[in-house]
């Protein structure tokens, strides 16, 4: 079995212990032993991104942007195999693995042009004869701590900013998704950064995640991951004034209109809450319709999520893959009996299934009869389920995706431009989709939600400069 280091001031590093990366389509496939650091070698990483910063933060920006050229140009040329990586161990389907992997490629290659796209302002004084100009700094050594459900685009849209704004990095993969990680810290490490810029340390969160949020040296924390998680790292961030980045959870809606065209309604829906298993932060798991429509589309879709082909991530024609883990399959189940004790009505889905081989196979569960107050409306499940409430109209289906904890994204499904219109102006969330999924976002423009979901400056675009640099007024007299 092959064991997979860590990267530590351009070094490959063993560590005190390994974990096993397992596929969640096939258990008995293992995909290697990926490291497991302890804080001394956290502490390691960080010093190492310490010492790189103040040549790099001063460093060529050409060199800069080749470095991250070359790191994208490498992801896209190798998306078939990275993506089938990406597959085997989150469990997501062969199209969408690429597809995530592709986007990585692409962030990459939108930073590299980003780097010798800054810009400053420059500004007459109040003060005759004084001049100010206005310009973005790097911060220091950035602390990325990520989540599994994305393993290759999250670590992207958060290292490739980091880097590109002259910061160094060390990057702490989440538990169950070493591969990609590893995978694709192999291709920074060709890249020609100097020893110290960019650091790998897999292992867990108590040990190296909270080393990375306590250690005096790390100047800023980019975290996307779960609620709760994200909570307690804010305490600890915000105690000693880090700066701070939190993406968290959603429990998003889609509306669902009298008005909405049937097919591109259920489509929608169905992208939007089972794809990828459900496990998008941006997954429409509320599905909000209003009384006219809502018989046909609870039909129409039942059909839908009936026909949806649940097996091997791998295998071809494969709609839906497995459950990432066993405990994230334990929760699955548990909101579905939840939400039965609450009273809505489970319509189809929610049993294990067998396939050839081993895996945390569930069938695409949905509900009817719910109501926003119930838990399966207000925490997220984070699985292949999802929750149908009726409305009267758009006024109270309106009022009902904004009555949540959460806020990153919404979606609404509409024929009338009235609706789309008010929608957009008085969604609560961070991204507001209409007639699209409320899954699926560009890499070009900003990312992040509002309420519970998100903390902090928005990531990725030219939004991201917001976190990755540090702003300087500067006055000059003659
Ligand atoms: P998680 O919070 O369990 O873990 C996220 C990361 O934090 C992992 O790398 C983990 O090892 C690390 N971690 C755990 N404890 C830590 C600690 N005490 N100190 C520092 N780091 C620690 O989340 P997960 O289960 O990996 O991911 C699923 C969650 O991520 C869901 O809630 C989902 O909504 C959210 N998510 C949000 C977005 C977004 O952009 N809003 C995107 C994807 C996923």
């Amino acid at each position: 079995m092959q064991t997979y280091d860590n990267y530590i001031s351009g070094e490959w590093l063993a560590s005190v212990s390994t974990t096993p990366n397992r596929n969640p389509s096939n258990l008995a496939d293992v995909i290697g032993e990926y490291a497991q650091a302890d804080a001394e070698q956290a502490k390691g990483a960080i010093a190492a991104a310490a010492k790189a910063f103040p040549a790099w933060a001063m460093g060529s920006i050409q060199e800069r942007a080749n470095s991250l050229d070359k790191i994208g140009s490498e992801i896209l040329a190798r998306k078939d195999e990275l993506g089938r990586l990406l597959s085997r161990e989150e469990g997501k389907t062969l199209p969408e693995g690429v597809g995530e992997v592709t986007r990585a490629g692409q962030i990459f290659r939108f930073f590299a042009g980003e780097v010798v796209r800054m810009s400053g302002e420059k500004l007459a004084s109040i003060r005759p004869g004084v001049e100010i100009e206005v310009t973005r700094e790097p911060i220091g050594v950035i602390g990325i701590i990520t989540p599994w459900n994305f393993p290759i685009a999250i670590p992207a849209w958060k290292i490739a900013p980091a880097l590109a704004y002259g910061n160094t990095v060390v990057f702490k993969p989440a538990d169950f998704v070493p591969g990609c990680a590893w995978a694709l810290a192999d291709i920074i490490a060709r890249a020609g950064l100097p020893p110290g810029v960019f650091n790998l340390v897999m292992g867990r969160g108590s040990v190296v995640g909270e080393t990375m949020v306590n250690h005096p040296s790390v100047a800023a924390i980019s975290f996307t991951g779960s609620v709760s998680t994200g909570r307690g790292i804010a305490a600890k961030a915000i105690a000693r004034m880090a700066k701070l980045q939190l993406e968290m959870g959603g429990k998003n809606p889609l509306v669902v209109l009298d008005d909405a065209d049937l097919a591109t309604a259920v489509n929608v829906a169905v992208q939007g809450a089972y794809y990828s298993t459900g496990q998008r932060c941006t997954a429409s798991s509320r599905l909000i319709v209003t009384t006219g429509i809502h018989d046909r589309f609870v039909a129409a879709l039942a059909d839908k999520v009936k026909a949806l082909k649940v097996d091997d991530a791998l295998a071809q024609g494969t709609d839906i893959g497995p459950v990432v883990d066993q405990s994230q399959l334990d929760q699955d189940l548990s909101y579905l009996d939840i939400g039965r004790k609450e009273g809505a009505t489970l319509v189809l889905g929610g049993e294990r299934l067998k396939r050839q081989h081993d895996g945390y196979y569930l069938a695409p569960a949905l509900f009817t009869e719910a109501s926003n107050d119930m838990r399966i409306s207000r925490e997220e499940i984070f699985g292949p389920v999802a929750s149908v409430i009726r409305a009267k109209d758009y006024d109270e289906a309106l009022a009902l995706a904004n009555d949540t904890e959460f806020g990153l994204s919404t979606g609404i499904v509409t024929t009338s431009l009235k609706y789309a219109s008010h929608f957009k102006r008085h969604a609560q969330a961070g991204m507001v989709m209409v007639n699209v999924p409320t899954a699926g976002v560009d890499y070009h423009v900003p990312f992040g939600g509002r309420k519970g979901s998100s903390y902090g400056p928005r990531e990725q675009g030219r939004y991201a400069a917001e976190f990755f640099t540090i702003v300087k007024t500067a006055y000059t007299a003659p």
